[in-house]
C-alpha cells in the first residue's frame, strides 16, 4: 500500500478562514457592525483557557470580534445562566461559546440549553442536537461538524460504509454518530462498557476515536485501508489512536496535532459567520 493520505485540518482551516474573512468584510460593509463571538470560560483550567484564547485569536484572524467572559471557579448555575441570558439579549453577539467542561457544581446541561438556538454556534444545545439528528436546520456540534467538513473536503466516501465511533459524549461521539447516519454510513457507537472493542474497530471502514485516553485504539486493530480520524490530543502530542502503528495500515488519517483541532475552531468561526448572516446549516 502507498503512503496514506494526510487529512490536513490545519491547511483546510486556513483556507476556510480566508473565505470567512471575505464574508465578515461583506457583513461589516452592509451594516457597519462587526459580528461578535462571546466566549465564556468558568474557572482556571489551563487547557480550557488555551482553547478559549485560540478561538478568540481565530475570530480576530477573520476580522470578527470576540467578547471574553471569564468567571471564577466558584460560579453557580444561576450566575452562569444570568450571563448567558445577557448574551442572548445582546444583538451584537452572534454566537455564544461556553467552554466545556465547567466546574462540577454547575449544571452544564442546563447552561448549554439556555443558549439561544440561533446563537448556538458550537452546537451544544439539546434542541440543536435534536434538529441536526432529524436532518433539520441547526448548527452541528463543532468538533464532529469539523470532522465531516474535513472528510468531505478530501472526498472520503461515507455512504454504505461501516463507521465505528469510539465515545458517546454529547459534544462529540453522539453527534458524530448522528451526522454519519444522516450521511448514510452504517454506524457502530462504542463506549466504556462496550465488549470486544478491538474486533469492532477491525470491521470499520472509518474509525473516529473520541475517547480521551492516549493511544487507546491500537494500530493493529485498524483494518487495512480504513480511514482513521483521531479527535484526541494529549501533550506532548499523541492522540486517542496509536497513530505510528495505524499509519502503515490505513488509507487516510488525521494527524495529531493539525487534524481535528483546527477544524473544530474553523467550524465554530464559520457557524458564527453563518449566524451573523442569518442562516444555519441544513442537513449535515
Ligand atoms: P468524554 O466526554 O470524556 O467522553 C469519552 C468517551 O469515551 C465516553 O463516551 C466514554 O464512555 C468513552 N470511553 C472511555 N474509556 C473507554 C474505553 N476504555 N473504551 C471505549 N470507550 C471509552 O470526552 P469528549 O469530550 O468526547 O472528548 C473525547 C476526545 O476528543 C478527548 O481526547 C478530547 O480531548 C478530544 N476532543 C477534541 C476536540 C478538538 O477540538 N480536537 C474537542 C473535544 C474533544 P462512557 O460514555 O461509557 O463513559
Amino acid at each position: 500500500m502507498g503512503a496514506p493520505l494526510v487529512l490536513d485540518g490545519k491547511a483546510l482551516a486556513r483556507q476556510l478562514e480566508g473565505e470567512l474573512a471575505t464574508r465578515v468584510e461583506k457583513l461589516r460593509a452592509a451594516d457597519g457592525r462587526t459580528p461578535i463571538l462571546a466566549t465564556i470560560l468558568v474557572g482556571d483550567d489551563p487547557a480550557s483557557a488555551t482553547y478559549v484564547k485560540m478561538k478568540g485569536n481565530a475570530c480576530r484572524r477573520v476580522g470578527m470580534d470576540s467578547r471574553r467572559v471569564a468567571l471564577p471557579a466558584r460560579t453557580t448555575t444561576a450566575e452562569l445562566l444570568a450571563q448567558i441570558d445577557a448574551l442572548n439579549a445582546d444583538p451584537d453577539v452572534r454566537g455564544i461559546l461556553l467552554q466545556h467542561p465547567v466546574p462540577k457544581q454547575i449544571d452544564e446541561r442546563a447552561c448549554f440549553d439556555r443558549i439561544a438556538l440561533e446563537k448556538d454556534v458550537d452546537g451544544v444545545t439539546s434542541a440543536g442536537f435534536g434538529l441536526m439528528a432529524m436532518g433539520e436546520r441547526a448548527f452541528g456540534s463543532a468538533t464532529p461538524a469539523g470532522i465531516l467538513r474535513l472528510l468531505d473536503h478530501y472526498e472520503i466516501a461515507l455512504a454504505g460504509g461501516h463507521a465505528v465511533v469510539i465515545g458517546r459524549s454529547p459534544i462529540l461521539g453522539k453527534p458524530m454518530a448522528a451526522m454519519l447516519v444522516n450521511r448514510d454510513a452504517t454506524v457502530t457507537v462504542c463506549h466504556s462498557k462496550t465488549r470486544g472493542l478491538p474486533e469492532l474497530v477491525a470491521q470499520a471502514d472509518l474509525v473516529v476515536a473520541a475517547v480521551g485516553r492516549p493511544e487507546l485504539v491500537r494500530g493493529a486493530w485498524i483494518k487495512p485501508g480504513a480511514v482513521v480520524v483521531d479527535a484526541g490530543y494529549h501533550p506532548p502530542g499523541v492522540g486517542d489512536v496509536e497513530l505510528a502503528a495505524a499509519i502503515p495500515r490505513c488509507s487516510a488519517y488525521t494527524p495529531v496535532p493539525g487534524g481535528v483541532g483546527p477544524m473544530t475552531i474553523a467550524t465554530l468561526i464559520a457557524q458564527t459567520v453563518e449566524a451573523a448572516e442569518g442562516r444555519s446549516r441544513g442537513r449535515s
